[in-house]
């Protein structure tokens, strides 16, 4: 394969029930072992508040970069899939989840179908995404703006670092 059927993508991860950091590190692990994903870039794991519902536990979210040859729909059946797996139960929007994995971003613009929207909805309103993200590079734009300047009018007081995500 040669390094133009790659195209770059950027995971969110995101947990808030049991082994909030081993469950991070578990769908590291199940993307680290899809035999066409190469994991390039990983961000430290971040405690950060609930959004959308706030009457839940305090999530651990962090972000991955990876390069595949996956096609966008072909990428978030395997993040549906490994979050089947883990044993992630679908009970109400924006309620606690033992594992969240949502296309943030990818390198080919963007994606609106039914199933599926590049960049993620919200995801340039979420300090909870876009601290992690800022840790992944300036080429990284959601909706012509880094991470790093849309954090620029978000709290992100509350986010604070917890850990390396890779379990080493
Ligand atoms: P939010 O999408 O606001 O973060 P959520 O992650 O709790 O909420 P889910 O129940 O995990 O929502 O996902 C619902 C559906 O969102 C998925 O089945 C998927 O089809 C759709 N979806 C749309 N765009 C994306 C994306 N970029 N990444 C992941 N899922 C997406
Ligand atoms: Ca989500
Ligand atoms: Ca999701």
């Amino acid at each position: 394969m040669s390094a133009n059927d790659q195209t770059d993508y950027v995971v969110a991860l995101g947990s808030n029930l049991g082994d909030r950091r081993q469950n991070l590190r578990t769908a590291l692990s199940a993307l680290q072992a899809h035999p066409a994903i190469e994991v390039v870039q990983s961000s430290h794991i971040y405690e950060t508040p609930p959004w959308g519902d706030l009457n839940q536990w305090a999530f651990y979210n962090a972000c991955v970069r990876i390069k595949t040859p996956l096609n966008p729909d072909a990428l978030l059946e395997f993040c549906l899939t490994t979050e089947v797996s883990m044993g992630r139960m679908r009970d109400k929007k924006w309620g606690p989840r033992l594992i969240d994995l949502d296309i943030v971003w990818w390198s080919g613009g963007k994606v609106e179908t039914e199933h599926l929207t590049i960049p993620h909805p919200f995801a340039d309103i979420r300090a909870f995404v876009l601290v992690p993200l800022s840790e992944l590079g300036d080429d990284i734009k959601i909706n012509h703006c880094t991470a790093t300047v849309l954090l620029e009018t978000l709290d992100q007081a509350e986010c604070a670092k917890v850990a390396s995500l890779p379990g080493t």
